[in-house]
């Protein structure tokens, strides 16, 4: 794994300026990084659930934040080679899971797909390092739990159109930020930007006991990046060698925080919330950038 440090920041931001002619201008859309956790977070009555439930009513005519137009969803779940929209009218719910009740497999999120905008999106993206491009998928993805397990007590109704994009794992972090980066225009276009995984996520150390002492480390190191707005560190997490590799034995579930941070300006006030750690080895820890 290549661990080189690269500073985003003075990078070449490629096509954030753009407006979208599938889409109108808005006021300023917050963008997120939800903590997913567990699937059953989707069904059970907990406290991650509530928040998203209450998270959700915020959003509407003189609420807090406007409706959202279009939600882009960046779910540690769609890890492909290259980068990839999904672009279907009606995208399916996929019960990317094993060992779960029925009631889970029975969910479904019907929210429409957005193939006009997935279609322009693509051509304005561009994969930075080398120069590559964005692919729309008209059949083999959908809405993985990364999403639907967050939108559907967020946005129970599902009549916003939800849009994925995937992860190319084959590329660096700091690619992933910089992408993050070209969707910031977005906000400005009526689109939520939705950023889901765990900045701790080690499913082989799961337990029912108190966090481990690096989970609270990598999930303090994590915080303290964000509270200075450091979010070239956050892509240079690999230099924290051991404590990377145990927090994320894979960074699937890291690398969502990066398209969000991308997208956060230096203007927006920035909320946590579900600010805990759970099953020894899982950070919930959830951010708003508005
Ligand atoms: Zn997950």
């Amino acid at each position: 794994m290549s661990q080189f440090v690269f500073n985003a920041s003075a990078a070449t931001v490629l096509s954030t300026k753009r407006s979208m002619k599938t889409l109108k201008s808005s006021p300023k859309m917050p963008v997120m990084f939800i903590g997913h956790g567990s699937p059953m977070n989707a069904i059970e009555d907990n406290a991650y659930r509530r928040s998203w439930q209450d998270l959700g009513k915020e959003f509407g005519d003189g609420k807090k934040y406007p409706t959202p137009s279009l939600i882009l969803c960046i779910s540690a779940h769609w890890i492909t080679r290259g980068w990839w929209l999904t672009g279907m009218q009606n995208p399916k719910t996929i019960h990317d899971f094993g060992g779960f009740p029925q009631e889970l497999f029975a969910q479904q999120y019907p929210a429409p797909g957005a193939p006009a905008v997935a279609e322009e999106l693509s051509k304005q993206l561009v994969s930075p390092i080398p120069k590559g491009f964005v692919a729309v998928d008209m059949d083999k993805w959908g809405l993985d739990h990364g999403t639907w397990s967050v939108l559907k007590p967020m946005f129970p109704n599902a009549n916003i159109p939800v849009v994925q994009l995937s992860m190319d794992y084959s590329r660096a972090p700091v690619e992933h930020l910089l992408l993050g980066q070209q969707l910031r225009e977005l906000r400005h276009q009526g689109v939520l930007i939705v950023g889901s995984g765990n900045i701790v996520h080690n499913l082989r150390m799961v337990s029912n006991g108190k966090p481990y002492d690096w989970n609270i480390e990598f999930d303090a190191w994590t915080a303290a990046q964000m509270t200075d707005r450091n979010y070239d560190e956050l892509a240079n997490f690999l230099k924290l060698g051991k404590l990377a590799e145990i927090a994320h034995p894979t960074y699937d579930h890291y690398l969502p925080l990066l398209y969000s941070a991308g997208a956060a300006d230096s203007k927006d006030n920035i909320t946590t919330f579900n600010d805990s750690l759970t099953m020894g080895s899982i950070s919930m820890r959830s951010v708003i950038w508005s």
